[in-house]
């Protein structure tokens, strides 16, 4: 009898003290989901009253929170104040109207409706039967975006040519991808003219193009695929045009190499600049090459007739990718990538056939479907033509103050300028900018000068911002010049 009492005041003891652990039960996720929303819409409705870059030393978090993990529970209560604490001190407001540093990372409230629902069916689509809906919603989605974008018919998989599309994390991957399926298909090609020669051999051999203004990504994909990597110069539009590149594969091919992959940027990191593919295309195709477009930033303006055109010459490539995590409104992971032949996308992998290098996939043609559904066509091209349009304004601006220069054509919503002087004049100028943190802006290097890249990125930007941006940067230049000539 004592032993029965024992064992059952033990269990219900074990039992109770099970239930008292659970974290968060639905009740209580349904009042702090809906506080969270509040949370989220009222950070995302004031963000511009913040300081949009920090104003944080490195290292600064990790005094202000314990060693180690909380070896008990804690409240929500607790862990909420420390967000407010810890975490917005050393946030970069990314989605404020003054942010105009990179590119744009996309944020709607669609698509983080669609992101919380992601999370919640927490299915991972790594094949068909792991969650049916989740890779037939994603070829679908990239079927409509692919037409969004006037894409040749062989890049989608609803037609009858052998090509698709496929979400990836990021324009890095899609690189990485484009470059191992390319690798794979030139080793075959090889092994199958000279059966005698090891793969060891012809790997060794292949060589991988892309231009000198192209994304590190791309150099980083030659590193990891384990191939050479050339640069390419580009001409005075910064563009890579085919007679360079052909000089390039001749000299190679002359010295036993094997030309095999060139990454195409359409829109570059430093100023949007875009290669000739019109030219390069046919050059690629004669000589083999597999050609991968990465317009990681740009991609998103094909939607609008009106910028189609840079799209042309896609029809040669072997693969192409965008980010509509950049400035499609889709919020950041959600990259699309299109193979004219899928089969040497999913042959690139000796396992089993597979898209892309993790196992494990979110569901986020979620986010494709809500924005696209509620935004529509017209929704998403009258955004794009927004962002254009505001950095035409800023572009008309600086045109007009002699003291500035613009260093590159304006094609979409990043405007290259800078002070006319001294590259340590314009360092100084951006230093200050930095350290009031009323608005955000990043450098790069234009045939070694230091340029000022002005970026359109909210989805909140307005005219008035733009304007009140330009005329603190002509505030502080003032007062630069003043004490740089006294
Ligand atoms: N390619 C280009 C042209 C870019 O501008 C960028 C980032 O800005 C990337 C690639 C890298 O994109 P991701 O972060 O999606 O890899």
């Amino acid at each position: 009898m004592t032993v029965f009492v024992c064992v059952c005041v033990c269990v219900c003891v074990c039992v109770c003290s099970l239930n008292s652990r659970v974290t968060m039960d639905a009740a209580e996720f349904r009042r702090r989901g809906k506080e969270m929303v509040d949370f989220v819409a009222d950070y995302l409705e004031n963000i511009e009253h913040r300081r949009v870059y920090p104003d944080v030393e490195p290292g600064y978090l990790r005094s202000m929170i314990p060693s180690e993990a909380p070896l008990e529970p804690e409240s929500y209560e607790d862990v909420l104040k420390d967000v407010d604490r810890v975490i917005m001190p050393g946030i970069t407001h990314w989605q404020s109207p003054h942010f105009h540093a990179y590119f744009p990372s996309a944020s709607s409230y669609p698509a983080l409706l669609a992101d919380m629902l992601c999370g919640g069916l927490g299915c991972i689509g790594f094949t068909w039967a792991a969650s049916p809906a989740c890779t037939e919603l994603e070829t679908v989605m990239l079927d409509w975006l692919g037409k969004m974008l006037q894409l040749p018919e062989d890049f989608l998989a609803g037609t009858k040519g052998q090509g698709g599309g496929v979400i990836q994390g990021t324009a890095s991957e899609a690189t990485l991808m484009a470059l191992l399926a390319a690798r794979c298909k030139a080793v075959k090609c090889v092994h199958e003219s000279d059966p005698q020669r090891s793969e060891a051999d012809i790997i060794s051999k292949l060589i991988a193009y892309t231009s000198e203004e192209a994304h590190s990504s791309v150099e980083r994909a030659g590193l990891i695929g384990g191939v050479g990597i050339r640069m390419v110069a580009t001409d005075e539009h910064f563009s890579v045009r085919a007679e360079t590149l052909e000089k390039m594969v001749a000299e190679d091919k002359a010295a036993g190499f094997i030309p095999f992959f060139f990454c195409a940027t359409l829109g570059t990191t430093p100023s949007c600049a875009f290669d000739k593919i019109t030219e390069l295309g046919p050059l690629c195709n004669a000589e083999n090459i597999w050609m991968h477009i990465d317009a990681a930033y740009a991609g998103s303006s094909f939607i609008c007739p009106e910028f189609r055109p840079l799209l042309d010459g896609v029809e040669f490539a072997d693969s192409f990718n965008f980010n509509p995590h950049k400035w499609l409104l889709v919020n950041f992971d959600c990259s699309a990538m299109w193979v004219k032949k899928r089969t040497d996308l999913i042959g690139a992998f000796k396992l089993d056939p597979h898209w892309g290098i993790p196992l494990g996939r979110r569901f986020r043609s979620l986010k494709l479907w809500f924005v696209f559904r509620m935004y529509g066509q017209s929704g998403l091209q009258a955004y794009i033509r927004k962002h254009v349009e505001l950095a035409k304004v800023f572009e008309t601006m600086v045109k007009k103050d002699k003291r500035f220069e613009i260093c590159a054509e304006v094609v979409l919503g990043l405007v290259c300028f800078r002070l006319k002087g001294s590259d340590e004049l314009n360092e100084a100028l951006l230093k200050e900018m930095t350290h009031l943190g009323r608005i955000h802006l990043v450098p790069c290097k234009l045939r070694g000068r230091f340029v000022l890249r002005f970026a359109v990125c909210g989805r909140t930007t307005e005219l008035r911002h733009v304007q009140e941006a330009w005329t603190h940067i002509t505030e502080l230049s003032s007062e630069l010049l003043l004490k740089h000539h006294s």
